[in-house]
């Protein structure tokens, strides 16, 4: 019997399956929740206080104005499960808020946010490309002096060393390719503004880059399409292996991918139980807390 094909490809999926087919399909096709880890939940909460921040009117936009979202943010997200899971006290708690305070301090160093204004922050856009739905969510979207379409991507992570940063701009791409099958108009820049150095990276998308991803995400779906026809997943051991939460399945690990489907079901049933909602780390399309916000059309 088949897997059921996965309905939709975000950047994180897409990444996902190039490092590890199994890990992927762990995420995606079995559904296996993931526990929430301090890394993403920082990442989380620098979002939604950007997000927060860009709600204001442009003078406002100050650091003082940015650590106050920071602190609404936080409150807002306490009782989720992507803090709430992480049971934190005391120090753990004060640390985790002590770093992103930092990170939105560094964003400051990166840019003035009273200096321009987003058409939209944390925009989820969804299209069908050639039958397969590409979804992604867009951190800010603006228009630069010429009137272009600029796209820009908050990361909380290290930046990529040289020999990686093409990759990590792909996922940038990928919002590119989007907004063009949206809008019909090709952003003229996108960047990745990197909090934690901070140093932002940018790409100009051009006829080449767009073609190159398309290519490159059929030649995806096409795997992903085989492996569930063939229920074949292969691991990939490598050094992401340490981050995994899969390893319990893993036969890299010693454990059963056979087991994974039972254990989704019993904690699918259990949230449900508990009306908790199950996050997929995996994705990162509808993980952030926040609704979309489209400030006028491009
Ligand atoms: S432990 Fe490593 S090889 Fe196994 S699923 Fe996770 S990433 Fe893949």
């Amino acid at each position: 019997m088949a897997f059921e094909l996965p309905r939709r490809l975000s950047p994180s999926k897409v990444s996902s399956f190039r490092d590890c087919a199994l890990a992927f399909r762990f995420s995606t096709i079995d559904r296996l929740p993931e526990p929430p880890s301090l890394s993403a939940t920082k990442g989380t909460l620098v979002h939604a206080a950007l997000e927060r921040l860009f709600c204001l009117p442009a003078p406002d936009r100050t650091v003082d104005a940015a650590l106050a979202c920071l602190a609404d943010a936080f409150t807002a997200l306490r009782p989720e499960p992507d803090v709430a899971g992480l049971a934190l006290e005391g120090d753990a708690e004060a640390a985790l808020v002590a770093d992103a305070d930092r990170l939105v301090r560094n964003y400051f160093l990166l840019e003035d946010p009273r200096s321009f204004e987003p058409i939209g922050v944390e925009l989820r856009l969804q299209v069908e490309v050639a039958g397969l739905e590409l979804v992604g969510v867009i951190d800010r979207l603006e228009l630069d002096a010429a009137g272009e379409l600029v796209v820009t991507d908050y990361k909380t992570g290290r930046a990529p060393t040289e020999r990686h940063e093409h990759r990590r701009l792909g996922g940038v791409h990928f919002y590119s390719l989007l907004c063009e099958e949206l809008f019909g108009r090709r952003p003229a820049r996108v960047q990745l503004l990197h909090l934690q150095e901070p140093v932002a990276l940018t790409a100009l998308p051009s006829d080449q880059s767009t073609q190159g991803l398309r290519a490159r995400v059929g030649a995806i779906w096409q795997a992903v399409e085989r492996a569930c026809a063939t229920e074949d997943f292969r691991p990939r051991p490598g050094p992401l292996c340490d981050w995994c939460s899969f390893q319990a399945y893993c036969p890299a690990f010693g454990g059963d991918p056979a087991d994974a489907a039972e254990a989704a079901e019993a904690a699918a049933a259990g949230a449900t139980a508990t009306g908790e909602a199950v996050a997929s780390g995996h994705d990162g399309v509808g993980a952030r807390a926040g609704s979309p916000v489209l400030v006028a059309a491009p």
